[in-house]
């Protein structure tokens, strides 16, 4: 086994008695480093940046469930709507909107999570837990047939305060319980909640995500060229 694979395997191992979903983020790694994950046994993967996973699309086999995790421009949105499986980090309704237009027009329904903010950082995206309920209600969002609203996805602040970090998840755990008993009690389309990287995966695992996004503790450090 090769170190990518033999991280991968542990965590896998790890993860398996939470039935917590992994998504392996290979943004920024060869197809080569797809391609080992990939010959044992994992099939979803998360990238950030719309013209590399354009690329590690076409070269990867078929039955690869393709995440996009980062901020996502309006204007890229067609590249990926023909095969894209979950959308992490819908920060606007200007986005979903064009997710939804978009989506329609290769017959799909796009499965969607909404970014919330609550990070200390000013730089990170994502609707703030007041604008979130505002977007619950808003009559347009009902109306998009081509977005599945799936469920919520945030990133903690990036810090060794781990009490920082947990009372973040913890808040954020909160938001989708809200959200889940008020506007999707009889639906079970919002049951998804993407929070945890390499450094914090375990806190948001004891808070209560369903979904961690990990990636250099499998594939290593990203060598940003
Ligand atoms: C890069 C990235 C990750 C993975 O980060 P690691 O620290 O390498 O695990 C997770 N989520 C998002 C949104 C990312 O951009």
């Amino acid at each position: 086994m090769t170190s990518i694979q033999k991280n991968l395997t542990s965590i896998l191992a790890e993860l398996k008695p939470t039935g917590v979903k992994l998504v392996a983020v290979s943004k920024y790694h060869p197809i080569e480093a797809l391609k080992e994950a990939y010959d044992v046994g994992q099939r979803c993967f998360g990238e950030s940046h719309v013209q590399e996973l354009e690329q590690k699309h076409a070269a990867m086999p078929d039955d690869v469930e393709w995440h996009f995790i980062g901020h996502l421009q309006t204007n890229k949105v067609k590249y990926i709507t023909p095969y894209i499986s979950l959308i992490h980090a819908v920060d606007t309704l200007k986005l979903l909107r064009e997710i939804d237009k978009q989506a329609a027009k290769v017959g799909r329904v796009i499965n969607c999570l909404l970014q919330v903010h609550v990070a200390k950082e000013t730089t990170k995206f994502g609707f703030l837990p007041e604008e979130l309920m505002l977007l619950m209600k808003n009559e347009e969002c009902k109306d998009m047939h081509h977005v599945r609203i799936c469920g919520l996805m945030c990133m903690a602040t990036n810090t060794d305060n781990c009490e920082l970090i947990r009372s973040e998840f913890r808040q954020v755990k909160q938001l989708y319980d809200e959200i889940k008993a008020q506007y999707f009690a009889d639906n079970n389309d919002f049951s998804k909640l993407s929070m945890g990287m390499s450094e914090d995966y375990n806190i948001a695992i004891e808070e209560g995500s369903s979904m961690v996004r990990i990636g250099s503790m499998i594939f290593g450090e990203r060598v940003y060229t």
